[in-house]
């Protein structure tokens, strides 16, 4: 069975888990590539109270 996976949008990594931005728009392995797009803030502010779709997860 594989693994599911997905492709960070700012070094290419494969990544089992890591940063979902706004439902998949965006994916981020690291604190590193997320803080290259995002400032800390902004992703405070998409993440929201946790129940929103920008958060960090596993696959
Ligand atoms: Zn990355």
């Amino acid at each position: 069975m594989e693994r599911e996976f997905r492709i960070c949008s700012e070094c290419g990594k494969i990544m089992f888990e890591g940063y979902v931005i706004e439902g998949g728009w965006r994916y981020y392995c690291s604190d590193t590539c997320l803080e290259k797009n995002y400032t800390r803030d902004e992703f405070n502010e998409m993440y929201g109270d946790g129940d929103t779709e920008t958060y960090y997860t596993e696959w």
